[in-house]
């Protein structure tokens, strides 16, 4: 069967979020999600479901139109193939595996690093033909070096913090009063919480981490850790994690819960943001009715290119300077100079003043934006604004009228400023315009009205609504693989050349 993929760059795929009327049917990660194919007329392509998760059919290979009639036996045939993807313990097996684990003398832990679990005695006959080691209090604490980090390259990579960025995390949100982090995608925060609790130095931090990799809960309680899918808000625990997370969302006396988001590079916006939503929704709902009209504070770490993307679906989310960095991701070290910049930033709705960012790492607080930028970020007098989204000094095009990349030049049959070397009179791909489709003219000569455009062009429009909603729908049907997806999956995939 010839089916679309949703992620090839040849289609403009669109998520349909679910209005609620119809369920979506499930595959091992949960609920699936609605695509669309959009050709370049704008004409509507046929819908499907597919994996939320994973990004690649390899790694989930559900597929179904959505007007397909699904016979019974294969109902049955995927209920069957989706229970055999469960983990392999329940949460009750799980609590009394955690339990004994935690009663073992030092010298009966051991870990299986082939299976990648903790083995209690009676399981290290079975394991004996495998690498296995002992391991230490310590390294109970921190299972983010224990375990080895997932590499899938599309669905599931695990870039984990480096000690500067967890550090400036935790001491960022420690200074602000949030005692409670909801960890979504983020272990290496949760453990450094543990670990900052255990040096007693502190007033002791609360949190929760929602993750889809269930190796994460044989290190922690039932209250500490939910096998979570954040691109479709799925609890694969069911009503007893949604239990967990409203406990924890609960904010009780001198409470402060703020959430922190690392999600894989290469997933959807449109999708996390709407699972962030419901998780403020949620949080809202929780709160005594004095704060009813409050968004729940959060961090989204994702990277710069995507700015325009998280805030159409979150206008309350502004983008820090701060360039988050981690350690076993060979591209995104923290440096001043040249490609070694990490592209990955934090997108927050706690006010950007109040976050202040390193002076000694490059950092400067700007009095007229209010906000903390990195010393090359010059503020632009006509532009109003400190510009650099990418760490380097932008200048100003005063034919653009507004500041752009130092690396590129004002192209006279463009109209813009591009890359020197870029393909001249075809300034947005070979595809013509962007809006309408055309291959006549570009789209910054398209009289079709495109919303998204007169948005895009006003840099850094303060939005006014405070809320958190769910992504608008008014997107202009035609649409080709955004620049920022195709960037998302270079970093993905950790080949960035330097082609800008
Ligand atoms: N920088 C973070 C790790 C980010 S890597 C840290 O150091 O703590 C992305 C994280 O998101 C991983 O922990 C991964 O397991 C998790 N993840 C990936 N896909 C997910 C999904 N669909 N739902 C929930 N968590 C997911
Ligand atoms: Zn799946
Ligand atoms: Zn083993
Ligand atoms: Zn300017
Ligand atoms: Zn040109």
């Amino acid at each position: 069967m010839d089916v679309p993929d949703a992620n090839d760059d040849s289609f403009g795929i669109e998520v349909i979020l679910s209005d609620g009327g119809k369920t979506a049917p499930c595959c091992p990660h949960g609920p699936t999600l609605l695509f669309e194919k959009v050709s370049k007329g704008g004409e509507k392509g046929r819908s499907f479901y597919a994996c939320s998760a994973c990004r690649d059919r390899k790694d989930c290979h559900f597929f179904q139109w959505e007007d397909d009639k699904v016979s019974e036996a294969r109902l049955l045939a995927r209920e069957a193939e989706n229970q055999s993807k469960r983990p392999p313990l329940t949460q009750q097996e799980r609590v009394k595996r955690f339990k004994r684990l935690g009663s073992l003398r030092l010298d009966e832990k051991k870990f299986c690093q082939d299976c990648q679990m903790l083995l209690l005695p009676a399981e290290h006959e079975a394991h004996s033909s495998h690498r296995s080691v002992g391991v230490s209090s310590a390294q109970l604490r921190r299972p983010s070096v224990l375990l080895r980090p997932l590499l899938n390259k599309k669905s599931n990579a695990q870039y984990l913090f480096t000690d500067r960025s967890a550090h400036f995390l935790l001491n960022s949100l420690a200074g602000l009063g949030y005692n409670k982090v909801l960890c979504v995608g983020t272990p290496r925060l949760q453990e450094l919480i543990t670990l900052r609790n255990l040096e007693g130095k502190h007033e002791p931090m609360k949190s929760l981490l929602l993750d889809i990799d269930f190796r994460y809960a044989q290190f922690y309680s039932q209250d500490e850790f939910c096998h979570y899918n954040m691109f479709n808000h799925h609890f694969f625990d069911g009503m007893a994690s949604s239990a967990v997370l409203q406990a924890f969302l609960t904010e009780s006396e001198g409470g402060k819960l703020v959430m922190v988001a690392d999600p894989p590079f290469g997933g959807l916006v449109k999708p996390l943001a709407n699972s962030f939503s419901l998780l403020s929704q949620t949080w809202r709902k929780l709160q005594s009715s004095d704060g009813s009209g409050a968004d729940m504070p959060m961090m989204w770490i994702f990277p710069y290119f995507f700015e325009p993307r998280i805030l159409e679906c979150l206008p309350s989310l502004t983008m820090l300077d701060y360039q988050v960095d981690y350690d076993n991701h060979p591209l995104y070290k923290h440096g001043k100079t040249g490609r070694k910049q990490s592209p990955v930033r934090i997108f927050t709705n706690i006010s950007p003043k109040d976050i202040g960012l390193p002076k000694d790492e490059g950092y400067r607080f700007c009095s007229v934006c209010q906000r903390f930028v990195l010393s090359l970020n010059k503020h632009c007098a006509k532009c109003n604004v400190c510009p650099s989204k990418d760490g380097r000094e932008w200048k100003h095009c005063s034919r653009c009228e507004k500041c752009v990349k130092p690396s590129w030049r004002h192209c006279a049959p463009c109209g813009r400023c591009a890359l020197p070397d870029h393909p001249c009179g075809l300034s947005e791909g070979t595809e013509g315009c962007f809006n309408c489709g055309s291959l006549k003219h570009k789209r910054k000569a398209c009289s079709v009205q495109d919303s998204q455009r007169t948005r895009s062009n006003r840099p850094n429009a303060k939005s006014g609504s405070k809320n958190v909603s769910h992504c608008p729908n008014q997107k202009p049907k035609v649409k080709r693989k955004s620049g920022a997806a195709r960037r998302a999956k270079k970093l993905a995939t950790q080949s960035v050349t330097s082609a800008e």
